[in-house]
Protein backbone atom coordinates (compact mmCIF):
# COMPACT_ATOMS: atom_id res chain seq x y z
CA UNK A 1 0.00 0.00 0.00
CA UNK A 2 1.04 3.56 -0.23
CA UNK A 3 1.04 5.97 2.31
CA UNK A 4 1.86 8.95 -0.11
CA UNK A 5 -0.95 11.26 -1.35
CA UNK A 6 -1.13 11.33 -5.12
CA UNK A 7 -0.53 15.03 -5.13
CA UNK A 8 2.26 17.73 -6.15
CA UNK A 9 5.45 17.69 -4.01
CA UNK A 10 5.09 20.94 -2.13
CA UNK A 11 9.09 21.52 -2.75
CA UNK A 12 11.45 23.19 -5.22
CA UNK A 13 11.99 20.95 -8.05
CA UNK A 14 14.98 18.50 -7.60
CA UNK A 15 14.72 18.82 -3.68
CA UNK A 16 16.33 15.92 -1.95
CA UNK A 17 12.52 16.30 0.71
CA UNK A 18 10.75 14.56 -2.17
CA UNK A 19 12.94 11.57 -2.63
CA UNK A 20 12.94 11.57 1.40
CA UNK A 21 9.30 11.46 1.62
CA UNK A 22 9.09 8.87 -1.15
CA UNK A 23 11.80 6.45 0.41
CA UNK A 24 9.60 7.18 3.29
CA UNK A 25 6.44 6.01 2.05
CA UNK A 26 8.57 2.63 0.69
CA UNK A 27 9.78 1.62 4.00
CA UNK A 28 6.20 1.91 5.76
CA UNK A 29 4.94 -0.11 3.26
CA UNK A 30 7.48 -2.33 3.56
CA UNK A 31 7.13 -2.17 7.18
CA UNK A 32 3.40 -3.43 6.47
CA UNK A 33 2.31 -0.83 8.85
CA UNK A 34 -1.07 0.47 10.06
CA UNK A 35 -1.20 3.93 8.67
CA UNK A 36 -3.89 4.90 11.52
CA UNK A 37 -0.74 3.16 14.04
CA UNK A 38 1.78 5.99 12.77
CA UNK A 39 2.51 9.29 13.55
CA UNK A 40 4.64 11.52 11.82
CA UNK A 41 5.70 14.53 13.48
CA UNK A 42 7.92 17.82 12.02
CA UNK A 43 8.50 21.20 12.61
CA UNK A 44 9.58 24.57 10.75
CA UNK A 45 11.61 24.72 7.22
CA UNK A 46 10.52 23.30 4.18
CA UNK A 47 10.74 19.60 5.74
CA UNK A 48 7.85 20.50 7.77
CA UNK A 49 5.66 20.93 4.24
CA UNK A 50 5.93 17.17 4.20
CA UNK A 51 2.42 16.49 6.72
CA UNK A 52 0.31 17.02 3.74
CA UNK A 53 1.86 14.57 1.93
CA UNK A 54 0.54 11.66 4.05
CA UNK A 55 -3.00 11.90 4.75
CA UNK A 56 -3.82 8.44 6.27
CA UNK A 57 -1.01 8.82 9.14
CA UNK A 58 -1.47 11.10 12.41
CA UNK A 59 0.58 14.23 11.49
CA UNK A 60 1.71 16.59 14.45
CA UNK A 61 3.00 20.10 13.05
CA UNK A 62 5.30 21.81 16.27
CA UNK A 63 7.51 24.70 16.81
CA UNK A 64 10.42 25.06 15.16
CA UNK A 65 13.45 22.67 17.13
CA UNK A 66 10.71 21.25 19.42
CA UNK A 67 9.45 18.07 17.08
CA UNK A 68 12.03 15.42 18.48
CA UNK A 69 10.73 16.54 21.90
CA UNK A 70 7.25 16.37 21.20
CA UNK A 71 7.40 13.12 19.76
CA UNK A 72 9.85 11.69 22.66
CA UNK A 73 6.52 12.83 24.69
CA UNK A 74 4.12 11.10 22.73
CA UNK A 75 6.26 7.80 22.58
CA UNK A 76 6.42 7.90 26.40
CA UNK A 77 2.68 8.78 27.23
CA UNK A 78 1.67 5.90 24.38
CA UNK A 79 4.06 3.45 25.59
CA UNK A 80 3.21 4.53 29.52
CA UNK A 81 -0.25 5.70 29.92
CA UNK A 82 -1.83 3.93 26.90
CA UNK A 83 -2.20 0.77 25.33
CA UNK A 84 1.32 1.06 22.98
CA UNK A 85 1.93 0.53 19.84
CA UNK A 86 2.05 3.31 17.62
CA UNK A 87 5.24 4.15 15.55
CA UNK A 88 6.60 7.28 15.82
CA UNK A 89 8.87 8.85 12.89
CA UNK A 90 10.30 12.56 13.29
CA UNK A 91 11.06 14.52 9.91
CA UNK A 92 13.20 17.98 10.26
CA UNK A 93 15.99 19.84 8.52
CA UNK A 94 19.01 21.11 9.59
CA UNK A 95 17.05 24.00 11.83
CA UNK A 96 14.90 21.29 13.62
CA UNK A 97 17.98 19.34 14.08
CA UNK A 98 20.23 22.31 15.58
CA UNK A 99 17.98 24.59 17.32
CA UNK A 100 16.32 21.57 18.97
CA UNK A 101 19.51 19.68 19.30
CA UNK A 102 19.26 18.82 22.96
CA UNK A 103 16.07 17.66 22.34
CA UNK A 104 17.89 14.63 20.38
CA UNK A 105 20.43 14.33 22.61
CA UNK A 106 17.99 13.85 25.09
CA UNK A 107 16.02 10.95 23.29
CA UNK A 108 19.24 9.60 22.11
CA UNK A 109 20.24 9.20 26.20
CA UNK A 110 16.92 8.25 27.21
CA UNK A 111 16.75 5.55 24.07
CA UNK A 112 13.27 6.60 23.31
CA UNK A 113 11.62 4.29 20.47
CA UNK A 114 11.74 6.86 18.25
CA UNK A 115 13.12 7.14 14.21
CA UNK A 116 14.36 10.97 13.31
CA UNK A 117 15.00 11.62 9.49
CA UNK A 118 17.65 14.47 9.35
CA UNK A 119 16.94 15.91 5.96
CA UNK A 120 20.70 17.30 6.18
CA UNK A 121 20.82 19.95 3.11
CA UNK A 122 23.60 21.67 4.88
CA UNK A 123 21.79 25.21 4.88
CA UNK A 124 17.97 27.25 5.96
CA UNK A 125 16.38 26.62 2.92
CA UNK A 126 13.24 27.75 3.44
CA UNK A 127 14.56 31.40 4.91
CA UNK A 128 16.92 31.96 2.48
CA UNK A 129 19.88 29.55 2.14
CA UNK A 130 21.51 31.23 5.40
CA UNK A 131 24.55 28.80 6.64
CA UNK A 132 23.68 26.29 9.62
CA UNK A 133 25.92 24.18 12.09
CA UNK A 134 25.53 21.75 9.57
CA UNK A 135 26.97 23.42 6.75
CA UNK A 136 30.65 22.08 5.87
CA UNK A 137 33.53 24.12 5.19
CA UNK A 138 33.82 25.50 2.21
CA UNK A 139 30.35 25.40 1.48
CA UNK A 140 28.67 28.38 0.15
CA UNK A 141 25.23 29.75 1.54
CA UNK A 142 23.67 33.02 1.27
CA UNK A 143 25.54 34.08 4.16
CA UNK A 144 29.05 32.45 3.52
CA UNK A 145 29.16 33.48 -0.01
CA UNK A 146 32.94 32.85 0.27
CA UNK A 147 32.50 29.56 1.47
CA UNK A 148 31.61 28.44 5.26
CA UNK A 149 34.71 28.59 7.65
CA UNK A 150 33.48 26.88 10.31
CA UNK A 151 33.41 23.12 10.31
CA UNK A 152 30.18 20.97 10.69
CA UNK A 153 28.52 19.46 13.27
CA UNK A 154 29.09 15.90 12.96
CA UNK A 155 25.60 13.62 13.99
CA UNK A 156 27.41 10.96 13.91
CA UNK A 157 29.90 11.77 16.75
CA UNK A 158 27.05 13.81 18.63
CA UNK A 159 24.75 10.25 18.66
CA UNK A 160 27.81 8.28 19.72
CA UNK A 161 28.62 10.62 22.67
CA UNK A 162 24.66 10.03 23.17
CA UNK A 163 24.79 6.84 23.52
CA UNK A 164 22.53 6.65 20.66
CA UNK A 165 21.26 3.23 19.61
CA UNK A 166 20.91 3.75 15.79
CA UNK A 167 22.83 5.75 13.45
CA UNK A 168 22.89 5.88 9.67
CA UNK A 169 24.11 8.51 7.09
CA UNK A 170 22.77 8.18 3.42
CA UNK A 171 22.45 10.40 0.66
CA UNK A 172 18.81 10.69 -0.30
CA UNK A 173 19.52 9.23 -3.69
CA UNK A 174 20.80 5.88 -2.06
CA UNK A 175 19.05 3.22 -3.79
CA UNK A 176 19.01 1.68 -0.17
CA UNK A 177 17.73 4.62 1.48
CA UNK A 178 13.90 2.76 1.98
CA UNK A 179 15.69 -0.21 3.76
CA UNK A 180 17.30 1.77 6.15
CA UNK A 181 14.62 3.77 6.93
CA UNK A 182 12.57 0.27 7.67
CA UNK A 183 15.23 -0.39 9.85
CA UNK A 184 15.83 2.72 11.92
CA UNK A 185 11.80 2.17 12.23
CA UNK A 186 11.71 -1.28 13.29
CA UNK A 187 14.68 -0.34 15.80
CA UNK A 188 13.71 -0.65 19.51
CA UNK A 189 14.96 2.64 20.27
CA UNK A 190 15.90 6.02 19.34
CA UNK A 191 17.07 5.88 15.75
CA UNK A 192 18.74 8.70 13.62
CA UNK A 193 19.14 8.67 9.79
CA UNK A 194 21.19 11.96 8.56
CA UNK A 195 20.26 11.99 4.79
CA UNK A 196 22.31 14.19 2.89
CA UNK A 197 20.30 16.25 0.31
CA UNK A 198 20.28 18.95 -2.44
CA UNK A 199 18.70 22.00 -1.09
CA UNK A 200 17.94 22.81 -5.33
CA UNK A 201 16.59 26.70 -4.46
CA UNK A 202 20.00 27.76 -2.66
CA UNK A 203 22.57 24.82 -2.58
CA UNK A 204 22.93 23.67 -5.78
CA UNK A 205 22.93 27.61 -7.58
CA UNK A 206 25.76 28.93 -4.68
CA UNK A 207 28.00 25.88 -4.99
CA UNK A 208 29.07 23.09 -7.68
CA UNK A 209 26.62 20.54 -6.38
CA UNK A 210 25.10 17.23 -7.76
CA UNK A 211 24.87 14.33 -5.99
CA UNK A 212 28.75 12.92 -6.21
CA UNK A 213 29.85 16.02 -5.34
CA UNK A 214 27.75 15.98 -2.03
CA UNK A 215 28.98 12.37 -0.87
CA UNK A 216 32.95 13.82 -1.70
CA UNK A 217 31.65 17.01 0.47
CA UNK A 218 30.60 14.45 3.32
CA UNK A 219 33.94 12.36 2.94
CA UNK A 220 36.20 15.27 2.49
CA UNK A 221 35.24 15.99 6.30
CA UNK A 222 35.90 12.75 7.80
CA UNK A 223 32.11 11.41 7.70
CA UNK A 224 31.54 7.77 6.77
CA UNK A 225 27.97 6.30 4.70
CA UNK A 226 25.71 3.21 5.52
CA UNK A 227 24.56 1.81 9.41
CA UNK A 228 27.42 3.18 11.65
CA UNK A 229 25.37 2.66 15.11
CA UNK A 230 23.72 -0.54 15.53
CA UNK A 231 23.77 -1.05 19.78
CA UNK A 232 21.81 -4.02 20.68
CA UNK A 233 22.79 -3.77 24.57
CA UNK A 234 20.71 -0.59 25.27
CA UNK A 235 16.89 -1.11 26.53
CA UNK A 236 14.38 1.73 25.21
CA UNK A 237 13.40 4.35 28.37
CA UNK A 238 9.48 3.32 28.48
CA UNK A 239 10.27 -0.85 29.14
CA UNK A 240 13.16 0.73 32.06
CA UNK A 241 10.81 2.65 33.44
CA UNK A 242 8.01 -0.13 33.20
CA UNK A 243 10.50 -2.17 35.01
CA UNK A 244 10.39 0.02 38.04
CA UNK A 245 7.06 1.36 37.72
CA UNK A 246 5.32 -1.51 37.22
CA UNK A 247 1.57 -1.15 36.30
CA UNK A 248 -1.07 -1.37 39.47
CA UNK A 249 -3.87 -2.95 38.29
CA UNK A 250 -6.22 -0.22 37.02
CA UNK A 251 -8.94 1.30 39.87
CA UNK A 252 -12.38 3.04 38.96
CA UNK A 253 -12.32 5.84 36.52
CA UNK A 254 -12.04 9.23 39.09
CA UNK A 255 -15.50 10.24 38.87
CA UNK A 256 -16.62 7.51 40.28
CA UNK A 257 -13.31 6.66 42.85
CA UNK A 258 -15.17 6.54 46.26
CA UNK A 259 -14.45 9.25 48.48
CA UNK A 260 -11.50 9.27 50.81
CA UNK A 261 -12.32 7.69 54.46
CA UNK A 262 -14.37 10.87 56.47
CA UNK A 263 -12.99 10.84 59.72
CA UNK A 264 -14.13 14.05 61.11
CA UNK A 265 -17.51 16.29 59.94
CA UNK A 266 -17.14 19.30 57.84
CA UNK A 267 -19.92 21.82 57.56
CA UNK A 268 -19.29 22.96 54.21
CA UNK A 269 -21.81 23.04 51.40
CA UNK A 270 -20.11 24.73 48.51
CA UNK A 271 -16.47 25.27 47.30
CA UNK A 272 -14.32 27.38 49.76
CA UNK A 273 -11.03 29.52 48.46
CA UNK A 274 -8.71 30.55 51.11
CA UNK A 275 -5.51 32.39 50.48
CA UNK A 276 -2.81 31.62 52.85
CA UNK A 277 0.02 34.87 52.81
CA UNK A 278 2.78 35.46 54.73
CA UNK A 279 7.03 35.71 54.63
CA UNK A 280 8.97 33.08 52.74
CA UNK A 281 10.75 30.47 55.38
CA UNK A 282 7.64 30.98 57.88
CA UNK A 283 5.92 27.97 57.04
CA UNK A 284 2.50 29.77 55.39
CA UNK A 285 2.72 26.33 53.05
CA UNK A 286 3.07 23.86 55.71
CA UNK A 287 -0.03 25.95 57.22
CA UNK A 288 -1.82 25.80 53.81
CA UNK A 289 -0.96 21.86 53.92
CA UNK A 290 -2.26 21.21 57.28
CA UNK A 291 -5.55 22.86 56.16
CA UNK A 292 -5.66 21.09 53.03
CA UNK A 293 -4.79 17.62 55.04
CA UNK A 294 -7.89 18.52 57.32
CA UNK A 295 -10.52 18.81 54.71
CA UNK A 296 -9.38 15.33 53.40
CA UNK A 297 -9.79 13.83 56.64
CA UNK A 298 -13.26 15.49 56.81
CA UNK A 299 -13.88 13.85 53.24
CA UNK A 300 -13.61 17.09 51.04
CA UNK A 301 -11.83 17.34 47.97
CA UNK A 302 -8.81 19.68 48.01
CA UNK A 303 -6.66 21.35 45.71
CA UNK A 304 -3.43 23.36 47.20
CA UNK A 305 -1.33 25.95 44.66
CA UNK A 306 1.69 27.12 46.14
CA UNK A 307 2.99 30.60 45.04
CA UNK A 308 6.98 32.31 45.89
CA UNK A 309 9.76 34.60 44.40
CA UNK A 310 12.35 33.04 42.59
CA UNK A 311 14.89 33.93 45.53
CA UNK A 312 12.52 30.81 47.42
CA UNK A 313 14.09 31.86 50.92
CA UNK A 314 13.04 35.97 51.00
CA UNK A 315 9.99 37.43 50.32
CA UNK A 316 6.01 36.65 50.25
CA UNK A 317 5.27 32.65 50.33
CA UNK A 318 1.33 32.41 49.31
CA UNK A 319 -1.14 29.49 48.95
CA UNK A 320 -4.68 29.19 47.49
CA UNK A 321 -6.27 26.16 49.12
CA UNK A 322 -9.76 25.29 47.47
CA UNK A 323 -11.99 22.56 49.69
CA UNK A 324 -14.96 21.53 48.46
CA UNK A 325 -17.62 18.85 49.18
CA UNK A 326 -17.53 17.67 45.54
CA UNK A 327 -15.32 17.07 42.95
CA UNK A 328 -13.17 20.75 42.07
CA UNK A 329 -13.30 20.91 38.41
CA UNK A 330 -11.84 24.21 37.95
CA UNK A 331 -9.17 25.10 40.88
CA UNK A 332 -8.84 28.60 40.67
CA UNK A 333 -10.15 30.94 43.60
CA UNK A 334 -11.70 33.91 41.47
CA UNK A 335 -12.94 36.02 44.80
CA UNK A 336 -11.83 34.26 48.12
CA UNK A 337 -14.04 33.31 50.86
CA UNK A 338 -10.62 33.79 53.17
CA UNK A 339 -7.29 36.01 52.94
CA UNK A 340 -5.32 35.26 55.85
CA UNK A 341 -2.36 37.34 56.21
CA UNK A 342 0.69 36.48 58.43
CA UNK A 343 3.07 39.33 58.03
CA UNK A 344 3.81 42.39 55.79
CA UNK A 345 5.00 40.42 52.78
CA UNK A 346 2.09 38.67 52.99
CA UNK A 347 -0.11 41.84 53.07
CA UNK A 348 1.98 43.48 49.98
CA UNK A 349 1.65 40.47 48.14
CA UNK A 350 -2.38 39.89 48.53
CA UNK A 351 -2.53 43.73 47.37
CA UNK A 352 -0.60 43.41 44.64
CA UNK A 353 -3.00 40.04 43.25
CA UNK A 354 -6.37 42.22 44.96
CA UNK A 355 -7.29 39.53 46.67
CA UNK A 356 -8.86 42.35 48.79
CA UNK A 357 -10.71 43.68 46.51
CA UNK A 358 -11.75 40.61 44.94
CA UNK A 359 -12.53 39.06 48.11
CA UNK A 360 -16.00 37.26 47.87
CA UNK A 361 -19.34 39.25 49.71
CA UNK A 362 -19.39 36.94 52.99
CA UNK A 363 -15.34 36.81 52.61
CA UNK A 364 -13.28 36.76 56.05
CA UNK A 365 -10.39 38.43 56.69
CA UNK A 366 -7.95 37.41 59.47
CA UNK A 367 -4.44 39.78 59.62
CA UNK A 368 -1.68 39.91 62.31
CA UNK A 369 -2.55 42.75 64.63
CA UNK A 370 0.80 44.66 63.82
CA UNK A 371 -0.71 45.06 60.30
CA UNK A 372 -4.65 45.92 61.09
CA UNK A 373 -3.33 50.00 60.56
CA UNK A 374 -3.13 48.91 56.76
CA UNK A 375 -6.15 48.00 55.75
CA UNK A 376 -9.78 49.77 56.13
CA UNK A 377 -10.97 50.14 59.40
CA UNK A 378 -13.79 47.05 60.14
CA UNK A 379 -12.61 45.36 56.89
CA UNK A 380 -10.76 42.61 58.68
CA UNK A 381 -10.41 40.77 61.83
CA UNK A 382 -6.82 41.95 63.39
CA UNK A 383 -5.28 38.85 65.92
CA UNK A 384 -1.89 39.01 67.62
CA UNK A 385 -0.97 36.05 65.43
CA UNK A 386 3.00 36.89 65.53
CA UNK A 387 3.25 37.96 69.55
CA UNK A 388 1.04 35.35 70.66
CA UNK A 389 2.50 32.71 68.46
CA UNK A 390 5.67 32.37 66.98
CA UNK A 391 6.17 33.90 63.14
CA UNK A 392 6.70 30.21 61.63
CA UNK A 393 3.29 29.26 62.86
CA UNK A 394 1.59 32.59 62.74
CA UNK A 395 -0.24 31.16 58.99
CA UNK A 396 -0.93 28.04 60.96
CA UNK A 397 -2.78 29.78 64.41
CA UNK A 398 -4.81 32.01 61.63
CA UNK A 399 -5.90 29.17 59.90
CA UNK A 400 -6.76 27.49 63.66
CA UNK A 401 -8.71 31.17 64.15
CA UNK A 402 -10.18 30.44 60.88
CA UNK A 403 -11.89 27.24 61.23
CA UNK A 404 -12.93 28.01 64.77
CA UNK A 405 -14.63 31.23 63.91
CA UNK A 406 -16.62 29.38 60.97
CA UNK A 407 -16.73 26.19 62.09
CA UNK A 408 -16.25 24.70 58.80
CA UNK A 409 -14.11 21.76 60.00
CA UNK A 410 -12.96 20.20 62.81
CA UNK A 411 -10.16 21.78 65.32
CA UNK A 412 -9.13 18.01 65.86
CA UNK A 413 -8.86 17.39 61.94
CA UNK A 414 -6.55 19.90 62.01
CA UNK A 415 -4.66 18.55 64.58
CA UNK A 416 -5.28 15.19 62.96
CA UNK A 417 -3.84 16.66 60.06
CA UNK A 418 -0.60 18.14 61.59
CA UNK A 419 0.28 14.41 62.91
CA UNK A 420 -0.74 12.94 59.41
CA UNK A 421 1.94 15.55 58.38
CA UNK A 422 4.66 14.71 60.62
CA UNK A 423 7.87 16.22 61.05
CA UNK A 424 9.99 16.80 64.05
CA UNK A 425 7.97 19.85 65.02
CA UNK A 426 4.88 18.49 64.61
CA UNK A 427 4.35 19.46 68.69
CA UNK A 428 5.15 23.17 68.01
CA UNK A 429 2.53 22.91 64.77
CA UNK A 430 -0.52 21.00 67.22
CA UNK A 431 0.63 23.99 70.05
CA UNK A 432 0.29 26.59 67.51
CA UNK A 433 -3.60 24.85 66.48
CA UNK A 434 -4.70 25.01 69.77
CA UNK A 435 -3.38 28.41 70.75
CA UNK A 436 -4.99 30.18 67.32
CA UNK A 437 -8.04 28.21 67.92
CA UNK A 438 -8.20 30.61 71.16
CA UNK A 439 -7.31 33.96 69.76
CA UNK A 440 -9.90 36.86 69.70
CA UNK A 441 -9.47 39.40 67.40
S1 LIG B 1 14.31 26.01 -0.69
FE1 LIG B 1 15.66 24.27 -0.77
S2 LIG B 1 14.97 22.96 0.90
FE2 LIG B 1 13.33 24.39 0.48
S3 LIG B 1 12.00 23.34 -0.97
FE3 LIG B 1 13.43 24.56 -2.16
S4 LIG B 1 15.09 23.17 -2.60
FE4 LIG B 1 13.96 22.28 -0.97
Amino acid sequence: MTFLAQRPMPYCRGCGHGLVARRLDEALGRLGLDPGRVVLTTDIGCVGLVDPLFPAVHTVHTIHGRSTAVAAGAVLADALCAEGGLTNIVMLGDGGATIGLLHLTQAALMNVDLTVLLHNNMLFGMTGGQHSALTPEGFATSTTLEGNWVPALDMEQILRGSHGGFFARQLATDRELADVIAEAIAFPGFALVEILELCTGFGVPLNELDGKALRATAEAEGKQFGVRIRRADRRPYHALYRERFPVRAAGPPPATRAAPARAFAHRLTRALGVIVAGSAGERVQTAAAVLAQAAVLSGLCCVQKNDYPVTVGSGFSLSEVKLAPEPILYTGIDAADAVLIASADGLREVKGRRDLERLAPAGVVIVDASLAGELPPGRALAAPLRSTLTADTAALGAVALLVARTGVLERDALLAAVDALGGKDAGALRAAVERGSTLTG
